[in-house]
């Protein structure tokens, strides 16, 4: 019996993910330093691990609200209004998601029919294509340039609009380029997007990640605010990966589409993440600011380090990934990938796992510790050393 003619084609038609195949073959090598996997080295901070054992102490075993517990939504929009000074209804413009991945998801299921085109730039994080062809969306890469900072700009995207767009999907700070967008060069989007009439979708996972320049919040620009769904989370800023937290704010009729899908697939977030977030937000402000510093120092680190190389490499802003061109080598992404893995076991993540217009570069995680990139470098060093010779 040939199983895989029962599979889905939608499910057929989608690469299986450029990261974890690499990491699959790292995984069974000795002495591997990964400058590979895009999550914090850091532990959850102990004081919300501690809400969550005090939670279940009194027996919060329960499900909750499909839009997740009340209290957890009311911190999240006082924290968008506090950073951001964006307002939204806790009761009716929040909903608590498995992640920023099952928002990404929901987001897609519930805007895009057949037909309707979203428009990506490129490179970008592994899932967002994947997530608009399984909705039934037509993802339309746009690709961005190290020339420019990885920044896109309206008139790019006037190349690429079409009747059909329905949607910008947009990931910054970035993964895996680490570029930041300005305030000014959001305000040119947004009137891109009213424009054409576009919803826009706003990643924001990396926002309390940024290093030069401050982060600004799509939905807080003029006008924004209800043609944007925001999705953000509490993985990569406060350490939660594991946990499968985030969040979505948009106007009531998107959130409340938005929730019709999540009730009916995940019925809601695990209540022990939904308490430990609370306590992140009411309290984990300290923690954010003694991480951001510490991937800072280990960001001037592995720039430094490919500058000496001699690589061309774009200094990241934000998130905590570093993308160095290596088309000086000669080699593709996934030759230097392969190369450098088999013979100076480092693992990275090649660029065109980000889309084609990720090739001739490769992605670096600053997510591990000083040793282990000051380490990686050297291998690195004496890996380029021998493809010269
Ligand atoms: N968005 C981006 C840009 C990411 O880099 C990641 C994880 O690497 C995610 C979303 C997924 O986040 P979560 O853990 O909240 O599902």
């Amino acid at each position: 019996m040939n199983w895989s003619d029962r599979i889905a084609p939608s499910v057929k038609a989608i690469p299986p993910s450029g990261i974890r195949r690499f990491f699959d073959i790292a995984a069974e090598m000795k002495g591997v330093i990964s400058l590979g996997v895009g999550e914090p080295d850091f532990i959850t901070p102990w004081h919300i691990r501690e809400s969550c054992i005090h939670g279940l102490h009194r027996g919060y075993t329960s499900y909750t609200s499909n839009y997740g517990l009340l209290e957890l939504r009311e911190e999240i929009t006082k924290s968008l209004h506090k950073d951001y000074q964006v307002t939204y209804d806790p009761r009716q413009e929040v909903l608590v998601t498995v992640g920023v991945s099952e928002g990404l998801d929901l987001a897609m299921r519930a805007l895009l029919g057949p037909g309707d085109e979203v428009l990506v730039p490129e490179p970008c994080y592994v899932s967002y294509k994947s997530c608009v062809a399984l909705a039934g969306g037509t993802p339309i890469t746009i690709p961005t340039k190290v020339e420019n900072e990885f920044r896109i700009t309206a008139e790019q995207l006037e190349e690429y609009v079409t009747p059909r767009t329905k949607i910008l999907l947009i990931g910054y700070p970035n993964n895996p380029t680490g570029a930041i967008m300005s305030r000014e060069d959001l305000e040119g989007i947004a009137a891109f997007a009213l424009k054409h009439d576009l919803i826009v979708i706003s990643d924001e996972i990396y926002a309390k990640l940024t290093y030069d320049g401050t982060h600004t919040c799509f939905s807080s620009l003029p006008g924004m605010r209800d043609r944007t769904i925001v999705l953000n989370g509490f993985s990569k800023a406060y350490a939660m990966t594991g946990w499968r937290i985030g969040y979505a704010v948009s106007n009531v009729e998107f959130i409340a589409a938005m929730t019709k899908i999540h009730q009916y697939t995940m019925l809601c977030t695990p209540i022990t993440a939904q308490i430990a977030a609370i306590e992140a937000l009411k309290s984990g402000g300290k923690n954010v600011e003694h991480m951001v510093s510490e991937y800072n120092y280990r960001r001037r680190l592995i720039f430094n380090g490919f500058c000496q190389m001699g690589l061309d490499c774009f200094e990241p802003k934000g998130a905590f990934y570093i993308f160095p061109s290596i088309k000086k080598t000669g080699l593709t992404s996934l030759e230097f990938a392969e190369q450098l893995l088999m013979t100076e076991k480092v693992a990275l993540v090649p660029g065109d796992a980000f889309g084609e217009s990720g090739e001739g570069f490769v992605r670096c995680s600053y997510a591990t510790s000083t040793k282990n990139i000051t380490e990686a470098l050297e291998r690195i060093g004496r890996f380029i050393e021998s493809i010269k010779k």
